[in-house]
């Protein structure tokens, strides 16, 4: 029997009633004789709420102790889960990371999976059984419990299918797939039937929420097809492209199309002036982040001088890293915390430079002029004023995708 591996997310068992929905679907694929292995997350706001919680105990929690209190959230919806699929009659046994076998590096609050080690679910559906797994969790090699980052029960879900070789993994969300824009800023953009793993990092990266960034690079490692679907949505049927979006190797598409528009809210720009009689000031920044264990999205070194762009997705110690920032850099550092990212991704998107004179024209005719321009083969990301960030988002869905031709 091929091995299904399909990931909900928190909006989809939100409540007892959604979680009850959920186990008759994946009783429907079991019916339709696969081995079915279900990644769940935590319950709609769960994640958030412990985050709020622990941020009135300690301003800037201890990421282990943040680690032990968050992958609480998945733990409940396995076991609710679980007892839902039995309810139903179905044989399920619910696992946490640790005990499905997910191993990662030792970096709290955003660890990586570095080897997925199956047994015990492949003994469970050995034996007919339904595996549910708690998402977004590991275990070190010196046996901490760790989580991997904001959204990471996509990342547990295609690791796992990677790991049991499964036929492909199938994400369902409240949204039927990856569109061109946000659809909850953008009512005009539409869903995108195929995406290459290359767009949908890049689209991840960017912001995209729906599918984390962290997944496709490992489907795209291990070839996995994924197939982004509502929860709502009947069971993929032989084209998955027409009612979802599946991820896979895509020939390329006609050079220079702008695929989406993506953005981000919470981030941090960075910028540390040049002083030659301070030596090497760029590494050492470096140097205390890597300390606080920040992570950098984007760095920039010219002439002296550094620029950075710091995502706040999994940086919950924020007070502490800009106190030690300021005093050891003092005035020579800023820290800009009014900006947001919108980027437009495509492949070769940059082959000239017409589509960056094209978005920064339209952006700054439209009163929103862009604080700093960045390119990759990928993509084109301009930094604005986060209180228009989403016109800009709509600004430039209108500019490359409405008055263009459709994505397909
Ligand atoms: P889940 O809890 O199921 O993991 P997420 O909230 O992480 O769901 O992701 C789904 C949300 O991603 C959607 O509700 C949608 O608003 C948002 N989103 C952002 N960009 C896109 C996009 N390009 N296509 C589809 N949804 C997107
Ligand atoms: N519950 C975690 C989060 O809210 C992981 C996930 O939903 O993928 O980020
Ligand atoms: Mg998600």
């Amino acid at each position: 029997m091929a091995i299904v591996v399909q990931k909900y997310g928190g909006s989809s068992v939100a409540d007892a009633t959604r979680l009850k929905k959920v186990a008759e679907r994946v009783m429907k694929t079991r019916r339709e004789g696969h081995d079915v292995v279900v990644v769940v997350s935590a319950m709609g706001d769960t994640t958030d709420d412990l985050l709020a919680l622990a941020k009135q105990v300690s301003p800037n929690p201890d990421r282990r102790e943040l680690d032990m209190l968050l992958t609480a959230g998945e733990r409940i919806a396995m076991a609710l889960l679980s007892m839902a699929i039995r309810e139903l009659g179905g044989d399920a046994i619910s696992f946490t990371g640790s005990q499905s076998g997910i191993i990662t590096n030792d970096r709290h609050v955003d660890a990586r999976i570095v080897e997925v080690r199956p047994f015990r679910v492949q003994d469970e559906l050995a034996r007919g059984k339904i595996v549910v797994i708690a998402g977004y969790q590991g275990v070190s090699y010196r046996r901490e419990v760790t989580t991997l980052g904001r959204g990471g029960s996509d990342t547990t879900a295609v690791a796992m299918a990677a790991a049991l070789g499964a036929e492909y993994c199938e994400i369902c969300s409240d949204v039927d797939g990856v569109y061109t824009a946000d659809p909850r800023v953008v009512s005009a953009a539409t869903r995108i039937g195929t995406l290459s793993y290359e767009e949908t990092q890049e689209l991840a990266e960017s912001g995209a929420k729906v599918l984390n960034a962290q997944a496709v690079e490992f489907a795209k490692e291990k070839e996995i097809a994924i197939y982004a679907r509502a929860t709502s949505s009947p069971l993929p049927g032989p084209d998955p492209s027409a009612d979802g979006t599946v991820v896979r190797r895509y020939p390329p598409r006609r050079p220079g199309s702008v695929v989406g528009v993506a953005s981000e809210r919470d981030i941090i720009l960075l910028s540390l002036e040049r002083d030659v009689s301070a030596g090497a000031r760029d590494t050492s920044i470096l140097t205390l982040l890597d300390d606080h264990r920040v992570a950098g999205k984007q760095l920039h070194v010219a002439d002296g001088s550094l620029t950075l762009v710091i995502s706040r997705e999994n940086l919950h110690e924020e007070a502490r890293v800009r106190e030690a920032i300021v005093k050891r850099f003092g005035d020579a550092v800023r820290v800009d915390d009014q900006r947001g990212a919108v980027s437009v991704v495509g492949a070769g998107i940059n082959a000239s430079f017409e589509n960056v004179r094209h978005g920064s024209d339209a952006l700054t005719a439209a009163g929103i002029t862009p604080a700093a321009v960045s390119t990759s083969s990928f993509r084109i990301t301009w930094m604005v004023d986060r209180t228009k960030l989403d016109d800009a988002v709509r600004l430039l869905h209108r500019t490359f995708i409405e008055t263009r031709q459709p994505v397909p």
